[in-house]
């Protein structure tokens, strides 16, 4: 069954039993305004989470990397699905994260795939961290790309999509690491794999899911970072530049940048509007988090800045929790996304909690 008849049927099914599903629903608050009650939001499309655990939390209580552990049997996914219920999401999109050794990993994307399938009235599968991700470091840490290896990259892009992946990701740029056991990972934008994986996901109309911690100049790795763990390196390159010639390389790539974290303390508004003004291939996931650096204040408000840049370019944002699915809990991305969507116009807070994601991703389903 397609996933646009299943989930014709779901609504309808959803609809007679009253559920909490919500139509066309006005928002419960004007923009920018606090919420003051549960705020009536549309259903919203999770589009990055992760089937496993999560390192830094391993790391933080005192486990081991062995507790590492992928999350695709029957049982995570019913808990996956109680918990998209619990916090309003109609879909999530389960990718692997961003992975350095590309052992298991077509393995871990094969069991992602046929989870995915498995669900279709929940979960899409969007694939390449665990296999595109490791061969484009493993590039740059050789120092060339010969023709084999980018023989052997287009294969495997080509069999994630041949598998059902809706997108690519996710990809790392530059990923630091918050824990001892956590991946630092870098490498320039403008590689020579990475403009391949741009024209691929031209070539095939597919999105690409991308995490960079942003740089703005060559400059020192923030000593907190520096303290969490010694994998980072002293110095990060400036990847802003060289991010702007991967976009403007293939403007048919849909390109999205993840997470919207202040990281390094480059990141404002300011600079995620001139990149989105430069190129109309460029979109952002939200990863939403209550703190004075982010874009909610701690009272959970959408700081001014950030309200205005999503009403200026309501069709280039989507949500992305980054949920790691093995804690078997919500995260703040996921708890906070009704209150976030309940403070933008109606019109907007329907585009972003899921019209944007099922255009970018082709999605065949119905948004609310
Ligand atoms: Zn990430
Ligand atoms: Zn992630």
């Amino acid at each position: 069954m397609s996933h646009k008849s299943f989930a014709a049927l779901l609504l309808i099914s959803l609809l007679a039993a009253g559920c909490g599903l919500r139509l066309a629903a006005p928002p419960a608050t004007a923009p920018g305004a606090a919420p003051t009650a549960p705020p009536a939001a549309p259903a919203w499309i999770d589009t990055h989470t992760h089937p496993s655990t999560n390192i830094v939390a391993i790391d933080k209580a005192g486990g081991s990397r062995a507790d590492f552990a992928y999350c695709v049997t029957p049982q995570c996914l019913e808990s996956m699905q109680a918990i998209l219920d619990a916090v309003g999401a109609n879909y999530a999109l389960l990718m692997p994260a961003p992975a350095m050794a590309s052992r298991g990993g077509a393995q871990y994307e094969a069991e992602l795939a046929s989870a995915a399938r498995a669900s279709p009235e929940h979960f899409f599968y969007v694939g390449g961290g665990a296999t595109l991700n490791p061969l484009i470091h493993q590039a740059v840490a050789a120092g060339n790309v010969t023709a084999a290896a980018r023989t052997e990259f287009e294969h495997a892009a080509q069999a994630i999509l041949a598998d059902g992946a809706v997108g690519f990701g996710e990809i790392a740029i530059l990923h630091l690491s918050a824990s001892p056991n956590h991946a630092f990972e870098e490498a320039p934008a403008d590689h020579e794999l990475f403009l391949l994986l741009a024209d691929l996901a031209a070539q095939y109309d597919v999105p690409l899911d991308i995490h960079m911690d942003p740089v703005l100049v060559n400059s020192p790795t923030p000593a907190d970072f520096l303290k969490r763990s010694s994998q980072n390196p002293a110095t990060l390159q400036g990847n802003i530049t060289p991010f702007e010639t991967l976009l403007a390389h293939n403007p048919a790539a849909h390109i999205i940048w993840a997470h919207t974290a202040n990281t390094t303390g480059d990141l404002s508004a300011e600079l995620v509007r001139s990149l989105l003004e430069n190129h109309p291939n460029l979109y952002l996931s939200l990863r939403l988090a209550s703190s004075q650096e982010s874009l909610l204040d701690r009272a959970g408000h959408i700081q001014t800045d950030w309200l205005s840049l999503i009403q200026d370019y309501p069709d280039r944002f989507v949500i992305g929790s980054d949920t790691f699915w093995g804690e078997e809990q919500a995260t703040p991305g996921q708890t906070l996304a009704a209150a976030f969507l309940g403070q933008l116009p109606e019109a907007v807070a329907r585009a972003v909690a899921c019209q944007n994601a099922a255009t970018l991703y082709h999605l065949e389903i119905i948004c609310p």
